[in-house]
């Protein structure tokens, strides 16, 4: 997710590189302004990184009460996961479009790669890249109609605004998964060509 112009410490999108050539790619998924309302937290869907690992799911609690985030990285191991923090707080179909956007991140292998500059365009290419990847694998893989995206859509929006997003931010992120949803074909090809393009297609 794309972050706004104000400090890493309340956005936390990227947190930064964890190490040389290991990225740690966050997503802010909102806060819950009253911290009042909670969700059941969904289960996650299966996720296997660009190498043909595993990718697990880490719920990790509310070390930022109220805020919710998604994170993809390798842990201190080396293994590759995904930490979500305080799902909680978002609204079950956000959670769900998250949980596939950090593992399009793993997909991909945007995190195995070198960092690019926050913010630059290779940085939202990869944003839009996850975005598109995790709306097509809800279409496919969950059978979201129309009505489904609709609600994704205007999470997102919902999320983006609380955290202070400006409307451009938003209304293009919104219109890129829309044009994914309508005109794109399945996830898997998706991810091959990003693979192929960036040379990292397993043979
Ligand atoms: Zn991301």
């Amino acid at each position: 997710m794309l972050r706004p112009a104000h400090p890493c410490r309340t956005t936390l999108l990227p947190l930064g590189v964890l190490s040389a050539g290991m990225a740690c790619l966050v997503t802010i998924l909102g806060r819950d302004a009253n911290a009042s309302q909670t969700y059941d937290v969904v289960p996650p869907p299966v996720c296997t990184n660009h190498k043909g690992e595993d990718v697990s799911f880490i719920d990790s609690g509310s070390a930022r009460s109220g805020i919710a985030a998604g994170m993809a990285r390798r842990d201190a191991g080396g293994k590759p996961v995904v930490v979500r923090s305080n799902y909680s707080a978002a609204p079950p179909v956000f959670q769900s479009f998250i949980d596939r956007h950090e593992c399009a991140h793993h997909q991909t292998g945007d995190v195995d790669r070198p960092h690019p500059p926050r913010n630059g365009p290779e940085h939202l290419m990869n944003e839009s890249i996850s975005d598109c990847v995790a709306i097509l694998r809800l279409r496919d893989e969950d059978g979201y109609d129309k009505a489904g995206f609709d609600q994704v859509a205007s999470a997102l929006r919902s999320e983006m605004e609380k955290i202070g997003f400006p409307e451009i931010s938003i209304s293009s992120r919104i219109s890129n998964i829309e044009n994914c949803f309508r005109k794109m074909g399945a996830p898997r090809e998706f991810i091959e060509r990003i693979l192929h393009r960036r040379g990292l297609l397993q043979p």
